[in-house]
């Protein structure tokens, strides 16, 4: 059987300037650990030929197939604040896209697959660590509904990767819709390349926003990616889910989460929850994310500024008008999210407050934010709470609000169901599935994530899935994947 990836590669027809061209950096002994079939399917690749030594090579990035055209990205970004013009991709290759069954461009990038022009003292690599938490929750966010890159397979190298010990090297294979964040804009706006801006601006109104913004529109695209993180960070929320690391360079054109490095969901709910060990400010804490959106756009903003408008003034009050949409179009959002968590159908001006009560009292109860949510429908939830007092007023309100719902109990159920899930990663689970991966076990690995494929569906023996750490198993830190 031999490997055949139908590539299409618009990205690298940009030009020169947007990347450097180079292939992977072979690896000593590529095995298979992982390999998703069905995503393998939707991009029009078969699963049998990626299995086979010259799938597996070309998953290791120790050879290019026909039709890729390998290179590292370009690309600047704020991290934390402070703003770095030249990043890139220091450790993937972007091989190349396929149209996937569904007429969608879709990347097939290399992560961990050795060093670029972009690497500066970083060694290319990734251990495999990093590797198993970014397939087990970019596909568990997919499963939950949530636009996000996914994991196509995952491969150990044979070779070891010094961090503070000496770790195994892994490669994960990560499909986006692309690769191109705000900072991909930054990078040339910063060196003044307007035409740069112009083509890259055309390339993503074409790719991702054909729909909805027509070629040249560059205020428009800013209203269109607006509109996508606004979705977006309502939907994290609405999962308890903290990015931990929402830098410029880490937000994705196209709306969908990326880079999964710190990032984690809350257990007990706290709004002020941070995981990161390196975000010392909370910066990025639960309930700055939609703030940070903002932020972050504002940054897309000003790359996009001499586009806009030629007059500069007449470009930042038309940018800035279009970001503080943001706000309106994030509650809106929001409140479509948490109202299907509650079980309504229908839309009352009371419901934000019904829903903020509710979250005010789980996180005075520290409430498990995942299994309070789910047991709304199974009648468990006061069980989260240690004085289920408050808990107790809030239900009779929000019994009250159900009741005038037309529709009937067992369609709220039904919707309660289908929001909020049994299963999400939790973090001192993903924990077990690398401790256990580095004693050359992945049982932990694939039975969780074998749950966390389908999240809305309680299965008989994944019952422990469900269950907060005790507090001897809690992970209070993760730590990027670098
Ligand atoms: P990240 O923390 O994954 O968002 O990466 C931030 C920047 O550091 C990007 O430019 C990465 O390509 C680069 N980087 C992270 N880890 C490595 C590594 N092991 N080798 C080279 N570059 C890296
Ligand atoms: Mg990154």
């Amino acid at each position: 059987m031999t490997l055949s990836v139908p590539f299409d590669n618009s990205y690298a027809r940009l030009g020169e300037t947007f990347f450097a061209r180079l292939a992977p950096t072979p690896v000593k002994a590529p095995k298979l650990i992982a390999l998703n079939d069905a995503l393998a399917r939707e991009l029009r690749i078969s699963p049998d030929a990626l299995c086979t030594p010259e799938g597996i090579s070309m998953l290791a990035g120790n050879s290019v197939p026909e039709g890729a055209d390998p290179l590292a990205q370009a690309y600047a970004g704020h991290q934390f604040g402070n703003f770095v013009p030249q990043l890139g991709d220091g450790r993937a290759h972007l091989l190349g896209e396929v149209v996937d069954t569904t007429g969608t461009r879709r990347d097939i990038q290399l992560k961990g697959s050795g060093r670029t022009p972009f690497s500066r003292m970083g060694d290319g690599r990734a251990w495999l660590g990093p590797v198993l938490r970014e397939y087990i929750v970019s596909e568990a966010m997919h499963a939950l509904g949530i636009p996000t890159t996914r994991a196509l397979a995952a491969v150990e190298t044979g070779e070891t990767v010094t961090r503070e010990t000496p770790l195994p090297g892994a490669v994960l294979t990560r499909i986006a819709a692309s690769h191109i964040r705000v900072g991909t804009f930054q990078y040339f706006a910063v060196r003044g390349r307007t035409d740069a801006v112009r083509k890259l601006t055309d390339h993503v109104i074409g790719r991702h926003y054909r729909q909805d913004v027509q070629a040249g529109d560059a205020l428009g695209l800013l209203r269109a990616v607006t509109g996508r993180q606004a979705r977006l960070v309502a939907r994290w929320m609405g999962a308890g889910f903290i990015h931990g690391v929402m830098n410029t360079d880490n937000c994705q054109i196209a709306g969908e989460t990326i880079d999964y490095g710190p990032c984690a969901f809350i257990d007990a709910y706290d709004p002020a929850a941070v995981f990161s060990s390196i975000d010392l400010h909370g910066r990025y804490a639960y309930q700055n994310q939609p703030d940070m959106a903002v932020w972050n756009l504002a940054q897309f903003a000003t790359s996009l500024l001499p586009l806009i408008d030629t007059d500069q003034d007449r470009a930042v009050e038309a940018a800035t008008g279009v970001i503080n949409g943001f706000t309106r179009a994030f509650r809106d959002e929001w409140l479509g999210v948490f109202r299907a968590k509650l079980g309504l159908h229908r839309a009352e001006d009371a419901d934000a407050g019904l829903i903020t009560g509710l979250l005010d009292c789980m996180a005075r109860g520290q409430a498990d934010f995942t299994n309070t949510f789910r047991g709304l429908a199974e009648g468990t939830a006061r069980a989260q709470f240690a004085e289920p007092g408050d808990f107790d007023q809030w239900v009779r309100e929000w019994a009250a609000r159900g009741a005038s719902e037309q529709v009937s109990e067992a369609d709220r159920i039904a919707l309660m169901r289908r929001h909020n899930p049994a299963y999400i990663p939790r973090n001192h689970q993903v924990e077990r599935a690398i401790t256990q991966a580095l004693q050359g076990d992945y049982g932990w690995f694939f039975r969780l994530s074998e749950a966390c494929s389908a999240p809305f569906t309680e299965r008989p023996g994944y019952e422990d899935l469900t269950c907060p750490p005790k507090p001897e198993e809690a992970v209070r830190q993760t730590f990027c994947g670098t």
